[in-house]
């Protein structure tokens, strides 16, 4: 078994693209799109052109046939640049394709992810809703059975990438007259259906991203657009593919984690305060010390995780311990960074990507399973909970 992961030449390379990728083009057009609070979509269509997309994704569709440790490698990269933009890049390219690639049909696949992995269209999901965060149980979106086809009515909140997306995973329950029963489904539901509206929501983090709410009236969908199935036969593989998240998300932070780390490394040396450069006082200093040794203990266990995956061993609790670390890693590097620019981290255009990294390392810590849940899932692996 992998411990770590091995950087072959194909992997140094790989992380060279991404890196150069997201200096010289993604980096100049961040301020824009966090402006307009709007991914630069232009961008989706380059990676897919370079192969950025999907690259851990089956290529009869148009995915790269590699490994989670080479999703990690992209993730990371695109992270050190924008997290944010890396949740818009995931959503488009990695997770969402992945769900449909993992449990779709032929006409599924063909029809949705191999656009989405030129960078050509975007599916966005929609599982959290006004009364259902964390306990997704509590979703209200039903779908209900026609005989030849579904009519679903509900209100989605948080939708990434909602807005510029073409068709939705809607999460919903399935609702029959003769049945008490009522599973949890997945839909594919195109945005251009009737019934379907997309209203555009603002935030304080992940700026570069697009989010909206999803309102569903009366929207008729075929039968084939059931997602999996209907017994849940299909969740297991599902579950797989948002554990797969989970190590992604592990990924980006890791990648916010290190950007704060060179931002921090950088001002040590060019600010003096009582006559020399602030990194040479001991309370300073030993700030990049921690920041560098967190990083490097994060990056093994996200690694680790990913190799884990790969190999198809069991890695829940390798998953979870990498991505409650990783997102608390990239907290504690981003305040840190943002302590060390003292105020001049604090004023707008003189040191953005401070701020900006300290606002969007929030974000992990509540999505996918937020710190708390994470501490759940280790407790209850461990059994003590
Ligand atoms: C930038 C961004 C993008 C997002 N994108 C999407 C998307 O594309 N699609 C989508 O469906 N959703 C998306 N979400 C929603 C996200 O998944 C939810 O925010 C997340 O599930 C948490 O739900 P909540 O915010 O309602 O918090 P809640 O679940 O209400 O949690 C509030 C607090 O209570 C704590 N808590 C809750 N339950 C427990 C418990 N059992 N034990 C201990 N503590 C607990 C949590 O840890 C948290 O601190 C996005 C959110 C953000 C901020």
């Amino acid at each position: 078994m992998l411990i770590g992961y091995e950087e072959t030449d194909e992997r140094r390379m790989l992380r060279e693209t991404v890196r150069a990728f997201a200096e010289n083009e993604i980096r100049p057009q961040l301020p824009q799109a966090e402006l307009e609070q709007r991914f630069p979509l232009p961008l989706l269509k380059q990676m897919g052109d370079l192969g950025l997309l999907g690259v851990n994704g089956p290529e009869a569709y148009g995915g790269g046939g590699l490994g989670m440790v080479e999703a990690v490698i992209v993730t990371e990269e695109i992270g050190r640049i924008s997290i944010g933009f890396s949740s818009g890049m995931l959503v488009a390219g990695y997770i969402k394709p992945g769900a449909i690639w993992a449990v779709g049909t032929d006409e599924q696949k063909a029809k949705y992810v191999t656009p989405a992995l030129r960078g050509e269209s975007i599916t966005a999901f929609g599982a959290s809703e006004a009364s259902a965060g964390n306990d997704i149980r509590g979703i209200r979106t039903v779908a209900r059975d026609m005989g030849d086809h579904f009519v679903i009515n509900g209100h989605k909140t948080f939708n990434t990438m909602g807005p510029v997306a073409s068709s939705e995973i809607i999460l919903a329950y399935l609702e029959r007259d003769e049945e008490k029963a009522r599973p949890m489904v997945f839909l594919m539901v195109d945005t251009d259906t009737p019934g379907v509206a997309i209203v555009r929501v603002r935030k304080h983090a992940f700026k570069c991203s697009d989010m909206g709410e999803v309102f569903l009236s009366d929207v008729k969908v075929p039968k084939e657009n059931l997602l999996g199935d209907e017994t849940g036969a299909a969740r297991g593989e599902l579950m797989r593919i948002f554990d797969g998240e989970r190590i992604l998300v592990a990924a980006r932070s890791i990648g916010l984690a290190q950007a704060a780390y060179e931002l921090a490394l950088k001002q040590v040396g060019v600010r003096e305060q009582f006559g020399r450069p602030i990194g040479e006082f001991q309370g300073t200093g030993f700030k990049l010390a921690e920041m560098l040794s967190e990083i490097k203990a994060a990056r093994l266990l996200t690694y680790a995780a990913a190799s884990y995956y790969d190999q198809q061993v069991e890695h829940k609790l390798d998953t979870a311990a990498a991505k409650l670390f990783a997102i608390q890693v990239a907290e504690r590097c981003a305040s840190a960074c943002l302590q060390i620019h003292g105020g001049w981290g604090l004023i707008e255009g003189v040191n953005d990507e401070v701020v900006r990294n300290f606002m969007d390392s929030r974000v992990s810590l509540v999505t996918t399973g937020s710190v708390e849940v994470q501490k759940q899932i280790i407790c209850r692996l461990l059994g003590v909970m």
